[in-house]
């Protein structure tokens, strides 16, 4: 879908393109999305979470005297702002940015990061997903199952545990803060329910263990892909419904119900909309078979 149709579509329907096009990597050929109004709140000493409304992705924000660590960068018409936000915290150049995952609204930015300087660090699945999109911005370093940042003392450290939302996803854990970061392995509101980006490597089955490894840190602070600040109280919660999602699916497909009454208990009961339909659906029924 083009981005100019989007403008006359509904709100729903242009949160659906919005993250479509994340998800399509198409947003270079159609023009970026507008930006959107952020807002920041602080997590930890010199950490701090840049928020929005639903899309595109939370930014992560390390302050420390050496220079800034972001995670992701939402999209490209998004940094700007960005940069704004986090000269309102210091003076200090921005030097490196994890992404938590190949979608364009949390690595959109890259291109215009690293022209800057900045190091684009990533899990090596995630790169490889990257180039085979032809998405631009591949990161500079990838890491395979766990690796640090060291930046002014201070510490970032990644931990690859395994497929949910696609198959690169990393979680970003500040140990001195007892905060992590996970990316849209975590998503927090209806307006964003779990999306298994199978074309990206996703997988429903492997996604509750893959959240087990992240639950194993010692964490007070989890911030999501999409949503507000949360406990691991609530992480716990959504890990219990990517296992609730697939025994439903389970019980459909032993009742003989065919792809279409399963896609509405998926919309109704698990809020599910066109794109995770679209980019879901099929795989999910693939993997209960
Ligand atoms: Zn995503």
């Amino acid at each position: 879908m083009k981005m100019q149709n989007a403008f006359a579509a509904n709100a729903t329907s242009l949160f659906a393109v919005l993250v479509g096009t994340a998800l399509l990597a198409t947003v270079a050929m159609a023009g970026a999305p507008p930006a959107s109004k952020l807002d920041t709140t602080k997590v930890g000493d010199g950490l701090y979470v840049i928020h929005n409304a639903a899309v595109p992705g939370n930014v992560t924000v390390m302050v420390t005297n050496d220079g800034v660590l972001l995670v992701d960068d939402k999209f490209d018409s998004d940094l700007d702002n960005i940069l704004a936000e986090v000269r309102k915290l210091t003076m200090q150049p921005v030097k490196y940015v994890i992404n938590t995952h190949y979608h364009l609204d949390h690595s959109g930015s890259n291109v215009r990061l690293q022209a800057m300087g900045v190091q684009v660090v990533s899990s090596a699945n995630a790169r490889a997903k990257m180039v085979e999109s032809k998405q631009p911005g591949w990161a500079n370093f990838t890491v395979e199952n766990r690796g640090t940042v060291h930046l002014g003392g201070k510490r970032a450290e990644l931990y690859y545990f395994g497929r949910s939302h696609t198959d690169g996803d990393i979680v970003v854990y500040f140990p001195e803060h007892k905060v992590m970061s996970m990316g849209d392995m975590y998503t927090v509101g209806d307006a964003t329910p779990q999306l298994v980006d199978y074309a990206g490597g996703g997988s429903a089955r492997a996604w509750p263990n893959t959240i087990d490894g992240a639950l194993m840190l010692d964490v007070d602070t989890v911030v999501p892909g999409h949503g507000p600040n949360t406990t691991k109280a609530e992480l716990r919660k959504f890990r219990d419904s990517t296992v609730l999602i697939q025994a439903r699916v389970r019980q459909l497909l032993a009742e003989k119900k065919g792809r279409a009454e399963i896609e509405a208990v998926l919309r109704k009961d698990f809020h599910w909309g066109d794109l995770n339909v679209s980019r879901g659906l099929d795989g999910l029924i693939a993997e209960m078979q």
